[in-house]
């Protein structure tokens, strides 16, 4: 089957003006069979600013989801997953969430790290080593990974990098192996999934996290591997899946997974 695209921002998300329905006709053009929305749900940003834009009305998005899966049936799997950005005073408020709308799955992202404000920031990296910044940022998604939020599938991991201008700004396995090694380990304990990440930016990886750190996982017996585009205009969508496709050939990667309605189901690349 065709690699599913399960990160992707619509209307919904306080950062994209893209219209559901493109996604989807973009989906079937492509020959797509599943497809999902991760609309932001960022508790986290409210916390020190208290606007709550970065809130995706749910009641309104599960329900345009809901109409366009009836829309879709028959033709694609439309899934309804939401992207949480991790913190540690959030994960209550979100856990209610999840128990009140029926999300197919969760993406469980860092963005943002207390006192220090969300990683896209050049803010964020004053007065600190890059190096340094990026430890501050793998001990806070180490925490997000071992905490009581509900979640499935971690995103972009290395996404301090992705903004990063300059000469080796690259978020590579050999600079951090231990931290990284805990954080992958209990990806794989928990059975939870690591996404691929195809936005990049500037980070100097092809993926995020870098080819390193999944390759890292699989050996610390981690199974599961998403892929997320992480498309806020539909120009974006299925982002770099060729490139994509002929790295997991290379690695013998041959299954990826999505979640329908919290479930894990394995599917063929090939
Ligand atoms: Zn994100
Ligand atoms: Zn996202």
């Amino acid at each position: 089957m065709s690699i599913a695209d399960l990160h992707v921002h619509s209307r919904f998300s306080f950062d994209s003006c893209e219209h559901p329905e493109n996604y989807l006709n973009r989906a079937i053009e492509l020959g797509c069979v599943v497809t999902g929305f991760s609309e932001h749900y960022d508790y986290d940003a409210i916390i020190d600013s208290a606007n709550d834009v970065t809130l995706c009305n749910l009641d309104d998005y599960t329900a345009y989801i809901s109409s366009l899966k009836k829309i879709a049936g028959g033709h694609i799997l439309v899934l309804t997953g939401i992207e949480y950005g991790y913190r540690a005073e959030a994960v209550a408020h979100y856990n209610e969430k999840t128990k009140q709308y029926k999300f197919d799955y969760i993406i469980n992202s860092l963005h943002t790290i207390k006192g220090k404000g969300d990683c896209y920031h050049d803010d964020f990296f004053n007065g600190c080593e890059l190096k340094e910044s990026y430890l501050q940022y793998l001990l806070s998604v180490l925490e997000s990974v071992k905490s009581e939020l509900d979640y499935d599938i971690v995103g972009h991991l290395g996404y301090v990098s992705r903004y990063r201008k300059g000469k080796d700004v690259r978020l590579k396995y050999s600079d951090f192996p231990d931290i990284l090694d805990e954080i992958l380990s209990e990806i794989a304990k928990r059975n939870k999934c690591l996404e691929i990440n195809t936005s990049v930016g500037s980070s100097g990886s092809n993926f995020l996290p870098d080819t390193d750190i999944i390759r890292r996982y699989l050996q610390l017996g981690g199974q599961k591997l998403s892929f997320g585009s992480d498309a806020h205009r539909v120009q974006d969508y299925m982002r770099s899946v060729q490139q994509l496709k002929s790295f997991l050939i290379a690695e013998g990667i041959t299954h990826l997974y999505y979640y329908k309605d919290r479930v894990p189901v394995a599917y063929n690349i090939l």
